[in-house]
């Protein structure tokens, strides 16, 4: 086995990451499935709404309702990201992989999930961060903490909000045409769908 094969299961697996949760940030926009939503658009009209302070002193507010929940991240990451991995071992399974390479794929992509995907979203919300002092990585993290608010405050007039899915990388982004670099002035009428949009969040009254 070479450095290189372990090399390219790592980068597959970032690869992977990066891709599988696009899709899966994309479904929770989405009104269709209500499990997979509910949280995300806690985060997004409850708790980090569009015309809310996106960030806070800290320390990240949470949206896991109390259910299932690893740290911050809520079930509608846990149980697709479970799923994925058990789908993923069955295929390298299938396809004779060595054991010692599904688990690289394994850990890194559990690794990059945590790091570049939750432990970085939650950053963009907390004001203060280290990486905002940073020399090296001040500007870098100014640029995506931009995009992220973009992603919280840009909305179409039909409540969605549809632009700048992607956390530390945006090629999904690009390759998808859901890359926005310059805010568009606020959509106050897509705001008023929003919230009709996903009501299904809002208890009832
Ligand atoms: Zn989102
Ligand atoms: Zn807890
Ligand atoms: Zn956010």
């Amino acid at each position: 086995m070479t450095v290189l094969a372990v090399l390219a299961v790592v980068a597959a697996a970032f690869l992977f990451s990066e891709v599988y949760g696009y899709w899966l940030h994309v479904l929770m926009h989405d009104n269709r499935v209500e499990f997979l939503s509910r949280n995300h658009m806690i985060h997004h009209l409850v708790v980090y709404g569009p015309r809310m302070p996106q960030q806070t002193a800290g320390p990240y507010v949470a949206s896991v309702q109390g259910r299932l929940h690893l740290g911050t991240i809520g079930v509608e990451w846990l149980l697709p990201g479970g799923a994925a991995a058990l789908g993923l071992l069955a295929l390298f399974h299938a396809l004779s992989l060595r054991p010692f390479l599904q688990l690289v794929f394994i850990v890194s992509a559990i690794t990059w999930s945590l790091a570049a995907l939750s432990a970085m979203h939650d950053a963009m919300h907390v004001k203060g961060f280290w990486m905002e002092r940073s020399p090296a990585l001040g500007g870098w993290f100014a640029g995506l903490r931009r995009r992220h608010i973009l992603h919280h405050t840009q909305l179409d007039d039909e409540g969605r909000m549809c632009v700048d899915y992607g956390i530390c990388f945006f090629f999904c982004d690009r390759l998808f045409g859901t890359l926005r670099r310059e805010p568009l002035p606020f959509n106050h009428k897509g705001y008023e769908a929003a919230l009709e949009r996903y009501a299904f969040i809002f208890p009832r009254s």
